[in-house]
C-alpha cells in the first residue's frame, strides 16, 4: 500500500484531508508524526503554484510522497479577493472572526444576488522521483448577511450554500466533504492518480 504524507500545518486541513483520503487504499501520515519543520514561504501567484510549493517542499524534506493543498475564498463583489491571500487577509495575526467582520463590512449594502462567492482548492502531490500531479475543486455559494454555525473553520460561518439554505459551518464534516472545494479537489486528484498508475 502506498504511503502518503498529508503535508499541511493547519490541523483543520489535516483532519479533512485524512478523512477524504481514508476512502482510498492508502497508508496516511501527517506532519505531527515528523520532527517539526519550518513552514515554506507561500509566494506563488496562484493556488496551483502555492500547492506545489508545499508538496515539493515537504517531499524534499521528508522523502515521502507528499500531498498538500492551497485554497481560499473568492468574493465576486470584491474582485475575487481575498483569493490566494485568504489566510493573510487583514494580516496574519487577525482572527477569522475579524476577517469575516471585515468582509461583511466591505459587502455592506450589497444585495443577496450580488454576494456570489466560491471556495477554490488545488490539491497537489509530489513523489520523491520528481513526478507531480495536481487537481482543482470549487464550491459555489454566497456570502451570508451574518455568520451562522460553529462547525468547520476559517470563513465557513459566512459561506452560504443557497441550495441548502445553510452555511458551511452548519454542516457535518461529512456533508462539508461532499460539497467542498477540498472534497472535489482531492477526489479529482485521486482519479488522476488512479488513471496514471492504472490502479
Ligand atoms: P492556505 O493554508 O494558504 O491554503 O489558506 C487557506 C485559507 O483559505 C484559510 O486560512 C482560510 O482562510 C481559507 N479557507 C480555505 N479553505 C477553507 C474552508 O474549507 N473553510 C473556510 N475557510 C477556508
Amino acid at each position: 500500500m502506498q504511503e502518503y504524507l498529508v503535508a499541511t500545518s493547519n490541523p483543520h486541513k489535516t483532519e479533512a484531508i485524512r478523512r477524504l483520503l481514508s476512502e482510498y487504499p492508502l497508508t496516511i501520515s501527517d506532519l505531527s508524526e515528523h520532527d517539526p519543520l519550518p513552514v515554506p514561504e507561500e509566494n506563488g501567484e496562484s493556488f496551483e503554484a502555492n500547492a506545489l510549493i508545499k508538496s515539493r517542499y515537504y517531499c524534499r524534506l521528508t522523502g515521502c510522497n507528499a500531498v498538500a493543498d492551497d485554497s481560499g475564498l473568492e468574493v465576486d463583489a470584491l474582485n475575487g479577493e481575498p483569493g490566494i491571500h485568504s489566510s493573510r487577509y487583514g494580516g496574519e495575526e487577525m482572527s477569522h472572526a475579524d476577517k469575516m467582520t471585515k468582509i461583511l463590512a466591505a459587502l455592506e449594502g450589497v444585495p443577496e444576488e450580488k454576494r456570489t462567492a466560491r471556495f477554490r482548492c488545488v490539491a497537489a502531490v509530489t513523489y520523491p522521483d520528481g513526478r507531480e500531479y495536481y487537481a482543482e475543486g470549487k464550491m459555489e455559494g454566497r456570502i451570508a448577511l451574518a455568520p451562522k454555525g460553529d462547525g468547520g473553520f476559517g470563513y465557513d460561518p459566512i459561506f452560504l450554500i443557497p441550495e441548502l439554505g445553510q452555511t458551511v459551518a452548519e454542516l457535518s464534516p461529512e456533508q462539508k466533504d461532499s460539497f467542498s472545494h477540498r472534497g472535489h479537489a482531492f477526489r479529482n486528484l485521486m482519479e488522476k492518480l488512479q488513471v496514471e498508475h492504472g490502479d
